[in-house]
Parts: C-alpha cells; structure tokens; sequence
C-alpha cells in the first residue's frame, strides 16, 4: 500500500457516518432499541446520530405555546402532563437503573417547559423566539432518553448539545444555518466528543444565534441538521432514517401502491422534496451536495431494504418521470393588462412585487399578455394583491394544488407529458408547465382534485 493510500484509509477510518432519525423511529422505547441495534453495524465507525422529537411532541410542544399566548393555562399545563407521562413512559420502559439514567436532566428539562406556559400566561404574549424556545425542548428531551437506549446497551455515549454547533441567523422559527460558523464548532465542540466516545447523540432542528439564544430551523428541519453535521465532519455518507423505505414513487399515503425509487439524483431530490415530498426536507441536499457526501434513506422498521440513494447530479440514471408529488395550499394568480388592448405585460413588475414580500414563486407560466403565478396562499395577503391591481387585471384562483412529475432527462422524452395529460382525464387543468427543467413538469389544478390527479398520474405512469 502506497503511504497515500494509507493516509486516505487511516482518513476514512476516522470520518464518521452521521445517522439522522425522524420522529415515528424514535417514538417510544421499543423504536429507540431498533435505533441502537441500526447503530450497531456502524460500530466503530464514529457514529454520530441526529434525532428528531419523539412523534408528534414538537406539535404539541408549540400548541403548549400557543395555548399559553392566549392565556388558557389549564390546556397549557394539561399538555405539560402529557409530556411529562410520554416521556417518563420510555424512560421507565428503557429500564435503567435510575440513577445512571437521564431522569434527572429530563425532569428539569419538563419542569423548564411548565415554568415557560407560566411564563407566556403572565406576559400574555407569544414572540417567535419564545416559539423556538418551546419548540427546541422535543429534542432536548428525546436525545436524553435515545442515550439512554444507547447505555441500556452497553455504549460509551455523549449525548451533545446541538445548540453548540448549530449556529444560526436570528429568522426564528425558520432559522437559516451559517455553515462557515458550523464548521468551526463543530471543529471546536463536536469532534472531541467524536473522538473520545462510542457514539455520539446529538438533536436535529435546534440551534443558536451568534448571540446564544435557541432558534429552530424551520419545521422537519433534523433531516437539515442531519446534513448540516455530516458535511461539518465530512462524514463518509449521511443516513436518513425514517418510517418509509426510501423515496416513493409517490406519497404512500395517498397512493399505498407505490414504490421504491432506488436511485435519483442531487437535482431530483430537491425537486421532489420542494414540490410536497414530505419524506426528506428540501435544504438538506445543499450542504451534502457542496461536500459530495452520498446521503441514503432508508427505513427504521425494515432496515434490511436497500432505500434510495441519492447520487450526484451527473451520474448514469434512467430518463423518464421517476415519481409524482402534489403540493397543496397554493394560491394562482392570473395577471392581465389593465388596458385589454394591450398585447403585451410588463411582467417584472410583478415578479418585483411577490420579491419584496419574500414570496417564493412556486411556478409561473406566461403566454402574450397574460400570466398564471402560483404561489402559497399563506404568503399570499392583501397588500400584494393591492401592489398587483395597481398594474394589472388580477383574478385569483384560490386553493390550487400543484402536481409534480419529477424525473431525468424530461426535455429530451418525446411525447413524455402525454400519458399523465390523458390520465387525467376530466379533472379541470389550469397549467402546465414544462420544459423549464430538465426534471420536473407541473400541473396546475384545484386542491379538491390534487389526490385524484396523483392517483390516477401515477396508475397511468406506473401500475
Ligand atoms: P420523519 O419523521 O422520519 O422525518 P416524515 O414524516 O417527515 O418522517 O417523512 C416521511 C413521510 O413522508 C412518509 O411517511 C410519507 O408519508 C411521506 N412522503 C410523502 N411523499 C413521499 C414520497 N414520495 N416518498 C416517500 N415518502 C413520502
Ligand atoms: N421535530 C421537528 C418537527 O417536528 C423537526 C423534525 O422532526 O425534523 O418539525
Ligand atoms: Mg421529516
């Protein structure tokens, strides 16, 4: 072996794999020991695991909140006591001894929440920060007990604070992460406990401002996190684990016949988790991709699936529509010129408009002197509808639903679109747009015929 070579092993060896776990795989004691038995293969590869709350205790974590902010504190400390049973439950189904278990950190942490909806009550306000502060404990509490699982099991485990690495802008409630920042702490607080432990634990979707105070990354945000850790350690794959095994063809919900993708690329998964694939959040592909690290989802209940891998953007992938998405709560806009003899529209000014009002366009079609602008209803107010009717005719199509199909090599398919436009059949179309990207075609139609239009899309391109 050549000294290069053995330096890139003895690298490889010291890079760890970084395993993120979403909610439903650590819902209750049984999913955390299926955590560690997954954990086990990768013993003595420095694993360090990411997790989310335990199913279902951010929600009710900011319902605390919000039943705090409008002062009803007998709901706020009712759901205080259902968190505090939930997780002294798995605590007591972990089997620890008590006094090697978290018990006590956990208690203070539950005690900290009751002492917070106090705290809302009496100021009778509820800021975003304070949302975060809620919000943040589901982490907290979950990393504790999923150490615990990991002691019950033998592990040298530390469990980190994730607060200290994940530096974030003060956007609370949808913080972005500073990754030059992360880096540095990570370099600082994460790889020592790396290095001198088994495993480490550390919590999804929290993080801190330069300043110190908690912020969360947006909601879903662990699988972000997940990414964010794997590329500050250079990680040698990031695992996603979850309760599906990989990507589907589509959302199993809606369409329990589908299927397994096994493979798709960087730009595909982006797609797919931006137009409604709940099954992996949109901005974790960014730092993967800036740092070239495969990142692979697989299932915490059938861990023997393969998954699917995603792979960089280049790579050898079969051409053709992969799998479907629809994303609800869309609101159309239709623009026209004020003047109807006119033959053409100042578009940008529009653009300008949904712009200042931080409104991502999810997708526009325009033809002559008309547009269709689709974006979500719940950034969508009055103010933007009174900047638009200065300059245009607007007619508003309110709960629209955008379908997806998501694929490789769409531009260069002949005839690709015409399966799913016949599929559909008498479902009203209201756009289409295609040919932008080279992955993704869009349909437009309302939200009332979203799931119809997925099943019967995907029936025609997969049954
Ligand atoms: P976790 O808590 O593990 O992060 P999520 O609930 O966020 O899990 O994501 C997994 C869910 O995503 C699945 O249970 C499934 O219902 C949903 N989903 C939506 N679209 C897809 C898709 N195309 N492929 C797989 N799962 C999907
Ligand atoms: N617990 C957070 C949420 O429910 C983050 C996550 O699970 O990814 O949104
Ligand atoms: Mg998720």
């Amino acid at each position: 072996m050549t000294e290069q070579q053995t330096e890139q092993q003895a690298t490889s060896e010291q890079q760890p794999v970084v395993l993120k776990f979403g909610g439903t795989s650590v819902k209750d004691a049984e999913a955390m020991r299926r955590v560690v038995e997954i954990v086990e293969r990768k013993r003595g590869n420095h694993p360090v695991v990411v997790t989310s709350a335990c199913a279902g205790v951010t929600d009710m974590l900011l319902s605390t909140a919000r039943c705090g902010g409008t002062g009803d504190l007998n709901g706020a400390l009712q759901n205080v006591r259902h968190l505090r049973q939930r997780h002294l439950e798995i605590l007591g189904d972990l089997g620890l001894p008590l006094e090697r278990s978290c018990q006590e950190e956990l208690t203070e942490l539950l005690h900290e929440i009751e002492q917070l909806a106090r705290g809302v009550v009496l100021l009778g306000e509820l800021t975003p920060r304070t949302l975060d502060a809620f919000a943040s404990f589901g982490e907290r509490l979950s990393s504790l007990l999923l150490g615990d699982a990991f002691r019950a099991a033998g592990w040298d485990v530390a469990v980190a604070d994730s607060r200290q690495f994940i530096i974030t802008d003060s956007n609370f409630v949808n913080a972005s992460p500073l990754m030059p920042e992360i880096d540095a702490h990570v370099a600082e607080h994460l790889i020592p406990l790396v290095q001198r432990h088994e495993v480490v634990v550390a919590q999804g979707f929290i993080g801190r401002t330069l300043n110190g105070i908690t912020t969360t990354i947006g909601r879903g945000g662990s699988d972000h996190t997940g990414a964010l850790v794997g590329a500050a350690l250079h990680a040698t794959e990031i695992q996603i684990w979850t309760d599906v095994s990989g990507i589907l063809t589509a959302d199993p919900r809606a369409v329990p016949q589908a299927a397994v993708v096994p493979h798709v690329t960087f730009t595909e998964a982006r797609e797919l988790a931006w137009f409604g694939a709940k099954v992996i959040h949109p901005d974790t592909i960014v730092p993967a991709v800036e740092r070239a690290i495969p990142v692979v989802i697989k299932n915490s209940m059938r861990p023997d699936d393969a998954g699917t891998r995603i792979l960089p953007d280049g790579s050898p992938i079969s051409c053709g529509i992969h799998s479907i998405t629809s994303k609800r709560g869309m609101i159309s806009v239709m623009l026209g010129p004020r003047d109807p003899r006119a033959t053409s529209l100042g578009f940008q000014k529009a653009l300008g408009i949904f712009a200042a009002h931080n409104l991502p366009i999810q997708c526009a079609a325009v033809a002559e002197a008309r547009a269709i602008i689709t974006v979500e209803s719940a950034g969508f107010n009055d103010v933007i509808l009174a900047g638009l009717e200065a300059d245009y005719a607007v007619e508003l199509m309110p709960e629209m639903a955008v379908i997806g199909l998501i694929g490789a090599g769409l531009r260069s398919q002949p005839g690709i679109i015409s399966t799913p436009l016949s599929a559909l059949g008498a479902i009203p179309i209201s756009f289409v747009v295609a040919g932008s990207s080279d992955h993704i075609i869009l349909l437009g139609v309302a939200e009332q015929h979203a799931t119809e239009a997925l099943q019967r899309t995907h029936s025609a391109l997969f049954e």
